[in-house]
């Protein structure tokens, strides 16, 4: 009997805040057919790259350092889900937080800065996340600031943010048409200040408003224990590497593979960093894939199931 007691306590234990999470879908503005906004320099990249860039370190940042959050996506690589979709997804995933991050488009090209968009100044938890986003763009990131909208502001809605029933807003990181914003977007450091200034928001507002959750990560993580968790429903993924050392995504051979690098750190010493390419509904695509991504640098790239 102590011995169940015991047993009982763990598997409590081990479900932190009994079973408690926050779950936020995060929304890579346009992609596939559609661009959005593109830059004046056809060199730089359109917004449907930069947001899916953006969305992807806001994501990982997340899940690499809260505990009891789960992150989906609407999109995780160049493809074009419908409005209705994302709806429909944030609505039936019993999500907690839709946040979606597009940038910014003006025919003035001085205008430059970030805003950040709700549907109604009456959904206080949606102002209230909107500007600690504004507040992280101008004082550590350095942004200027051009405040929190709502539709009265805008004279329309926006789709995404009138439709979604949870807490939900718009970020526009910057303005596409503006030329030092755009080359500040392009650079991977630029996208890394902007997904960390989302990350600290999120993570003060989390704190702020589910005081009954632990979202500090607990110390020990090794390799052993990350395996992806089991879900209903699975997804693939390829892992393409560890490393000692955290390395940039967006660099070396990394940037020559189809779909964007994540980085996930699965402990505090020895190799302590795996990168993940591609996701994938099916194991064969997967293996597909892997095959590629061996050729082109990765010869130890496995295929791996990821929790969706
Ligand atoms: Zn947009």
């Amino acid at each position: 009997m102590q011995f169940l007691y015991t047993i009982l306590v763990f598997v409590l234990l081990s479900f932190g805040s009994f079973g408690q999470e926050i779950t936020i879908l995060i929304d890579p503005g346009h992609g596939g057919s559609d661009p959005g906004h593109e830059a004046a320099d056809k060199n730089l990249l359109p917004e449907k790259d930069l947001t899916l860039k953006i969305a992807l370190k806001f994501g990982a940042y997340l899940s690499e350092r809260l505990e009891n959050v789960t992150i989906l996506y609407t999109r995780t690589d160049d493809r074009y889900p419908t409005l209705d979709e994302r709806v429909n997804m944030a609505n039936s995933k019993n999500v907690d937080y839709f946040i979606s991050v597009h940038i910014n488009g003006s025919p003035n090209t001085n205008i430059k800065g970030t805003e950040s968009h709700v549907h109604s100044m009456s959904s206080k938890a949606s102002v209230n996340l909107a500007k600690a986003f504004e507040n992280e763009f101008k004082t550590r990131a350095g942004r200027k600031s051009r405040g929190v909208k709502d539709s009265d502001d805008r004279e329309h809605s926006l789709q995404v943010l009138k439709f979604t029933e949870m807490t939900s807003v718009l970020v526009e990181c910057g303005f596409m048409t503006n030329v030092s914003e755009a080359n500040y977007l392009n650079t991977s450091e630029g996208q890394d200040v902007i997904a960390s200034a989302l990350f600290r928001a999120m993570r003060g507002h989390l704190q702020e408003t589910h005081k009954n959750i632990s979202f500090t990560k607990r110390a020990v993580n090794t390799a052993n224990n990350s395996k992806p968790v089991a879900s209903t429903e699975k997804n693939y993924s390829v892992q393409i590497m560890s490393s000692k050392e955290w390395l940039d995504t967006e660099k070396g051979g990394f940037k020559n593979l189809k779909h964007a690098v994540s980085r996930t750190q699965v402990s505090q010493t020895g190799y302590r960093y795996k990168y993940f390419s591609g996701t994938f509904s099916s194991k064969s695509e997967a293996q597909n894939y892997c095959n590629e991504v061996k050729k082109s640098g990765f010869p130890d790239s496995i295929v791996v199931e990821r929790k969706n």
